[in-house]
């Protein structure tokens, strides 16, 4: 048992993929842990479950209809104060019991209610890594200026975190990024127009949301992630790679300037990082079977293939433009998902979506949030096209 007090945490995107995997790391740590907050957008059964095992106080669903069946239904426990719509989630953050905010929703909806919960001085850990690709200028600046821990949960950028903890930003040299190549990475390229949504939403070593999973397929998660490594760790474009690993237990390297390379292990489960976030800067038992060194344990290395990931190509440019490029890249990429997903488009069609969408608005550098904001809207209505 821990003497300190329990953490007392909010968790966005909780019926997701994520969050089962948080709700796990939760069931083990129950004397360190205590949730307060949970949301979801329209999943009102899930949550509701969530609720009742947790005893959860406030719940928001953001999904206003869903909400309001919700309430009429009566299906949230009586101790458990449910609110609605989008606005509900940014309260829901910046709830004054708070200590700790888990962004797990998917999609840049996660910014507003985190820079919310930032101003309101709460720690975020962060495995939504939309919202830093659209709006990390603010929320690392906000995160400064708060003296909040912006904690990450990605599992690449929690190796990293990992591995430079204490090391003097001159000492390193480099960042780089382990992909598993995606379900698809020895496919014939001329076979990928084929691929089907139902193919693109199966990912062989890690269970995850359907968006993340086609992202991972085209490696625009990757770029994402490079993005997202950026402002996290402060690195130029140049300094940060990507190699293919496609067993995904090496989840990152970091390389120092002697050449030396540390990088963090352990089997594809997103509770690993998890729990490191939530727990931090304590450690306490994992709640996953660890490597085990008496079986065989073959690990791979090789550089992504040119050409077979365009999405992957589009987001460096965009990162290299230092424009708002990957605002751009990040909405087209979240209608092109949903338009694959709907079947309204193949699935080569996704990067050349994106990369019209880049060439059709100024890269120019956003000045203020709202215009970013109107930049997101803009390339949104332009990808539905
Ligand atoms: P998911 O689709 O499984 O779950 C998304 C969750 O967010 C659900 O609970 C859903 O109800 C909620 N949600 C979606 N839109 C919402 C909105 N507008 N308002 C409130 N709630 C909303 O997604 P996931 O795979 O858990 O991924 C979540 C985020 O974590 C993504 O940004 C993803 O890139 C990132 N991530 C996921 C993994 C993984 O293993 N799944 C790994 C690293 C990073
Ligand atoms: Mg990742």
């Amino acid at each position: 048992m821990s003497d300190a007090p329990k953490k007392k945490l909010v968790l966005l995107g909780a019926t997701g993929s994520i969050g089962q995997s948080t709700l796990r790391v939760l069931r083990a740590h129950r004397d360190r842990l205590e949730l307060v907050g949970v949301a979801a957008r329209s999943s009102s059964s899930a949550l509701a479950a969530i609720c009742r095992e947790f005893d959860v106080p406030h719940a928001v669903l953001s999904d206003e209809a869903a909400f309001l069946a919700a309430k009429k239904s009566g299906e949230f426990p009586s101790q458990t104060q449910l609110n609605g719509g989008s606005d509900a989630l940014s309260a829901l953050t910046t709830l004054a019991e708070a200590d700790i905010v888990l962004v797990a929703v998917v999609g840049a909806c996660g910014l507003i209610p985190t820079l919310a919960a930032i101003e309101a001085g709460k720690d975020i850990a962060l495995a939504n890594k939309e919202l830093l690709v659209l709006g990390g200028e603010f929320v690392i600046e906000a995160a400064r200026r708060k003296g909040v821990r912006l904690l990450p949960t990605d599992s690449e950028h929690n190796a990293i975190f990992q591995c430079i903890e204490g090391v003097p930003n001159k000492h390193l040299d480099k960042l780089i990024l382990t992909a598993s190549g995606g379900q698809f990475r020895d496919w014939p390229i001329e076979e990928l127009a084929k691929v089907t949504p139902a193919e693109a939403t199966q990912h062989p070593n890690w269970s995850m949301g359907p968006k993340i999973t086609v992202d991972s397929a085209t490696m625009a998660n990757k770029g994402l992630e490079l993005i997202e490594a950026h402002w996290l760790f402060g690195l130029a474009p140049e300094r940060l790679e990507v190699v293919l690993h496609p067993q995904s237990i090496v989840h990152s390297f970091a390389q120092f300037i002697d050449g030396s390379i540390l990088a963090q292990l352990s089997p594809p489960s997103m509770a690993f990082a998890i729990q490191h976030c939530l727990l931090y800067p304590e450690r306490a038992a994992g709640v996953e079977p660890t490597l085990d060194f008496s079986q065989t344990l073959q690990l791979d290395f090789k550089a992504p293939e040119a050409g077979r990931y365009p999405c992957l190509e589009l987001a460096y440019a965009a990162m290299r433009d230092g424009g708002c490029g990957p605002a751009i890249f990040n909405a087209a990429n979240e209608i092109a998902v949903a338009r694959f997903l709907a079947k309204e488009i193949g699935y080569l069609e996704i990067p050349k979506l994106i990369e019209r969408t880049l060439s059709q608005i100024s890269t120019r550098k956003a000045t203020s949030l709202d215009a970013l904001l109107q930049i997101d809207t803009e390339a949104r209505l332009l990808a539905r096209r």
